[in-house]
C-alpha cells in the first residue's frame, strides 16, 4: 500500500498555520473523557504524554525501558537549532528550514520541517521553563554555536550533554502528571501491535516485560 504523508493541504509555510486555525477543538470539560496512548518516553514522547496530561486528557504512555530517563534521547550532544536570530547574524524560520532540508538530503517532509522551523522559537523557552540549564553567556543570556556547518549561529546547548538535561526536564514535567493522576505510566511494557479499526488507531497490544503476559490497551 502507497504510504499516504497525512499532512493539511496549502502553501507549504502555511499548512501546519492553517490547519491548526482551522481544526476542531475539543470543550475543557470533555477532555477528561478522552483517553489517548502515547508509546515511548523519550523527548517526543515524554513531552507529548506530558503536555496532554496538562491539557486534561487521560493519558497512558508506554516505554519497554524500566524509567523514562533510558531513551535513547539521553545520547544527544551537540544541541538544539532554534530561529531565534538572538546573535543578529540573519537568521530565520526560512534558513532554518532550508538548513535542515539540505542535512536531511532533501528527503525530509518539507511542510514538517517548516512547522519544525516555527516552532524552533518557542521549544527554547519551553525548555528553559522546565529548568533545562542551556549555556549562558557572562551576561546571563543564552548563548549559541554554530553547529552542522551552517553560516549561523543557532544552536542552543548544554555543555555536550543537551539530551540528557533536555530529557531531565521532559521527565520532570511527565512526572508530575503522573503524580497528578493525568497521566498513567507503563514501564517495562513493550508495544506488539497496533489496533486499527476503521482505518484509525484505537489501541495497542503490549507485553509486560516482568511478567510475560499480553495486555491490550484501548484510547480514543
Ligand atoms: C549520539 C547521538 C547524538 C545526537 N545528537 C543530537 C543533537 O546534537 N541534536 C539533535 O537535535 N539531535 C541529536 N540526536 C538525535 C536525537 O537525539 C533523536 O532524534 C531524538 O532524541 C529522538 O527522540 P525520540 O523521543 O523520538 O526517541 P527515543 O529517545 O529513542 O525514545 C524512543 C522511546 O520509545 C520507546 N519504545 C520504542 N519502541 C517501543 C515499543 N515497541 N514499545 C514500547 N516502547 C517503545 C523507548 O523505550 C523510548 O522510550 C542525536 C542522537 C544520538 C544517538
Amino acid at each position: 500500500m502507497p504510504f499516504s504523508p497525512n499532512t493539511p493541504s496549502g502553501p507549504l509555510s502555511d499548512k501546519w498555520t492553517q490547519y491548526r486555525s482551522t481544526m476542531n477543538l475539543v470543550a475543557p470539560n470533555n477532555k477528561r473523557r478522552i483517553d489517548i496512548i502515547v508509546v515511548g518516553t523519550g523527548l517526543a514522547g515524554a513531552s507529548a504524554a506530558a503536555t496532554l496530561g496538562e491539557l486534561g486528557y487521560n493519558v497512558k504512555v508506554f516505554t519497554f525501558h524500566d524509567s523514562p530517563r533510558r531513551a535513547h534521547s539521553i545520547a544527544a550532544q551537540g544541541g538544539i537549532n532554534a530561529a531565534k536570530n538572538y546573535q543578529n547574524d540573519g537568521d530565520s524560520v526560512y534558513r532554518l528550514f532550508y538548513d535542515t532540508i539540505k542535512g536531511g538530503d532533501y528527503r525530509s517532509r518539507e511542510s514538517n520541517v517548516h512547522r519544525l522551523a516555527e516552532v524552533s522559537r518557542n521549544i527554547i523557552d519551553q525548555a528553559v521553563a522546565q529548568g533545562v540549564p542551556f549555556a549562558r553567556d557572562y551576561g546571563g543570556l543564552l548563548a549559541n554555536r554554530s553547529f552542522g556547518g551552517v553560516q549561523v549561529s543557532r544552536t542552543f546547548y548544554a555543555r555536550g550533554q543537551t539530551g540528557q538535561q533536555l530529557l531531565i526536564g521532559a521527565y520532570q514535567a511527565l512526572s508530575r502528571q503522573v503524580a497528578n493522576g493525568s497521566v498513567q505510566l507503563f514501564n517495562r511494557h513493550e508495544m506488539l501491535d497496533v489496533v486499527m479499526v476503521d482505518g484509525k488507531a484505537r489501541g495497542i497490544i503490549s507485553r509486560n516485560l516482568l511478567n510475560g503476559k499480553l495486555e491490550r490497551h484501548a484510547a480514543h
